[in-house]
């Protein structure tokens, strides 16, 4: 995807994210919040955004104030979904009212600049998209039902079908999220992913000694890869920072036995 780092972690106050440079330097503005820095006391230390997690929900909405003021976004010009791991994919043109409810969706399209994309997450993979051409934008929350149903590919088709994206140009970027030497899996899991994969589930199906009778471990990065490859994506950059690995920047469902926050992840195209 062109030369240069792949990533940065800024600060802005309290506030510590990690951002995409090659989106930033196109004119998408993005931001993968870590945990630090919000109010939030254990489990769900300290930035938390999951409003569902158990957390008290003023404490909750402090967190977000703080996250957005940081990053100078409004809540007014935020979207975001109630994500249900699910393949569906929303289209949006405006921000959500604040009295609208949530769509159930797990990715979120736009090609209107000012428009905050937001999700939550936990080891599940972010999936952000971008056509440079169309200037269109995506989100996408893939853990591993979204995985098995391809939601990051729905989000490319639907690029495709309402903005007229050609998949060659779009850039995708997988973001934090729990790596395969921490994401064993059961026998469930297991045959969902053989079924979805076919003759590439040994490409994401690792064979290993655990606590679990299947004994694998599932490659969500490798997999969302070849998900949107599947679909014609071809610039696909893996972050490669694992949830489980770095507890202290980001929130993970695995690692911390299921009690445990949400980071949040924004991306928005620059009003020009
Ligand atoms: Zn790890």
């Amino acid at each position: 995807m062109g030369s240069g780092e792949l990533m940065v972690f800024r600060q802005i106050g309290n506030v510590r994210y990690l951002t995409l440079n090659m989106f930033d330097s196109l004119g998408v503005i993005n931001a993968i919040i870590t945990r630090t820095g919000g109010f939030s006391s254990a489990p769900y230390a300290s930035l938390n955004v999951g409003s569902t997690v158990g957390d008290n929900p003023e404490v909750v909405e402090r967190n977000k104030d703080q996250a957005f003021t940081a990053l100078n976004v409004s809540p007014s010009s935020i979207y975001d979904v109630w994500q249900v791991h699910g393949a569906d994919v929303v289209c949006t043109d405006r921000p959500r009212p604040d009295k609208e409810p949530h769509k159930k969706a797990d990715a979120i399209l736009t090609d209107q600049p000012g428009v905050y994309l937001f999700m939550r997450f936990a080891d599940c993979v972010p999936i952000l998209l971008f056509d440079p051409i169309r200037r269109v934008i995506g989100l996408a929350h893939a853990g591993w039902k979204g995985t098995v149903l391809r939601t990051a590919a729905y989000a490319v088709i639907r690029m495709r079908e309402v903005y007229g994206s050609i998949p060659a140009d779009i850039m995708a970027v997988i973001g934090p999220s729990i790596g395969q030497h921490h994401y064993e899996v059961g026998a469930v899991v297991e045959s969902e992913v053989r079924r979805a994969f076919g003759a590439e589930s040994s490409k994401v199906l690792r064979s290993f000694n655990g606590k679990n009778e299947s004994g694998f471990q599932f490659d969500l990065w490798r997999a969302n890869q070849l998900v949107l490859e599947q679909v014609g994506v071809q610039q696909i950059e893996i972050t490669g920072l694992c949830t489980a690995c770095h507890l202290s920047d980001w929130y993970s469902h695995r690692a911390e036995g299921g009690n445990t926050g949400r980071f949040g992840a924004l991306i928005a195209l620059r009003d020009e």
